[in-house]
């Protein structure tokens, strides 16, 4: 049994769930089953990335080397793993880097930092994006309010409309305004946890339909709209009327996930990015992982309660079976994650999202219910 390390409110409650004794999925976890040694049903079949190895990736460096002012563009949202594709782009493989940030109106300060610090130190010109109109912000305030009537399951999908457009489309207007011939993301697959989840945040048509069409619901689509206006992708005009993501078409551009070439190391990652680029977490983060969004608070709000464990787990499951992360470390970091104080949790939604006082009740009275 785990014991709160910080009782700090309602979350503080399902500590004492039963956890696999490899990862530290809890038994609240839909779909999980035990095994007589403790195990889970992910671990007992969990396989490692496959990871295609830095010659791969010296190849497709080499083809589009020198055939334009900048070589790639690394998109940079202030995080641990998107600075660590920048000082690799820049110093290990000496390409004329272009950096690109998708600011989403929730960054937090230290990601801006972190951001100037890194393109400062290796000499990286940087282009930022951020909504004249604010869209960022009224897309996930419209979101919530929409979702407010379907409860905790349809928050969960809320927050990361602030920049599930943008900070894609940006890299590709990038890509087209400066003839940029690589792309490089920072997305790991021990990251990748969309699968396990999505099942079990699916909707049932009336709550769809509430949520979609209500007056709220039809605000938040306008504002979807709005982020494709202001930042429209060549040639992806029916997309964009269908609200799909973006897609590129400039032909001669490619695309590719860095840590599908390099091996993702936490320890390595976290070393070389704080000794050679100064890069910092906040004060009041526990991790190192996911610290460039304020938002990140509230998805974990959702997450604990209808998963009952963060939205990380799912990482620190991936990488407890890689060997990357202690258990105990993870747990450790699982259970203070959890601890989210009440009050932050308020600030975020009545200071940032700009919800109304009871609007806020509501939410926070989620946790009650679940
Ligand atoms: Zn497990």
């Amino acid at each position: 049994m785990d014991a709160a390390p910080n009782a700090t409110g309602e979350l503080a409650s399902r500590f004492d769930l039963r956890r696999c004794t490899r990862c530290i999925f809890p038994d609240s976890l839909p779909g999980i089953a035990f095994s007589d040694d403790g195990t889970c049903n992910h671990c007992r079949t969990y396989k490692a990335p496959e990871v295609l190895g830095e010659d791969e990736l010296r190849k497709i460096i080499e083809g589009v080397r020198g055939r334009f002012a900048f070589d790639c563009i690394v998109p940079l949202s202030g995080g641990r793993d998107s600075a660590y594709v920048l000082y690799m782009a820049k110093r290990h493989f000496g390409l004329r880097t272009l950096a690109v940030n998708f600011d989403n109106e929730f960054q937090t300060p230290q990601a801006k930092a972190n951001i100037l610090a890194a393109c400062g130190i290796l000499d990286v010109p940087l282009v930022t994006y951020r909504s004249r109109w604010g869209t960022g912000k009224k897309t996930v305030h419209y979101a919530i309010r929409a979702a407010l009537d379907g409860g905790i399951r349809a928050m969960a999908d809320c927050f990361c409309n602030a920049c599930s457009y943008g900070y894609r489309a940006c890299c590709y207007i990038a890509a087209e305004k400066f003839n940029v011939p690589l792309i490089l993301w920072g997305e790991s697959a021990g990251e990748y946890t969309q699968p396990m989840t999505d099942e079990h945040l699916r909707l049932g048509l009336t709550a769809r339909i509430r949520k979609q069409f209500s007056g709220a619901g039809l605000l938040y689509r306008l504002n979807l709209y709005r982020q494709r206006l202001e930042f429209p992708v060549r040639g992806n005009f029916w997309r964009n009327l269908a609200l799909l993501a973006p897609r590129l078409k400039r032909a001669d551009t490619r695309e590719i996930a860095f840590f599908d070439y390099v091996p993702w190391n936490r320890d390595l990652l976290k070393r070389t990015i704080t000794r050679e680029l100064g890069w910092k977490k906040p004060d009041d983060s526990v991790s190192t992982w996911r610290i460039d969004c304020k938002l990140d608070r509230l998805v974990t709000f959702c997450y604990y309660n209808i998963f009952g464990c963060s939205k990380h787990c799912f990482g620190y499951h991936n990488m407890i079976n890689d060997r990357q992360m202690s258990r105990e470390k993870a747990l450790g970091q699982e259970l203070r994650a959890c601890s989210i104080p009440g009050a932050e949790l308020k600030e975020l939604l009545a200071g940032d999202i700009e919800l109304r006082p009871d609007e806020v009740e509501r939410i926070i009275g989620f946790s009650r219910k679940h």
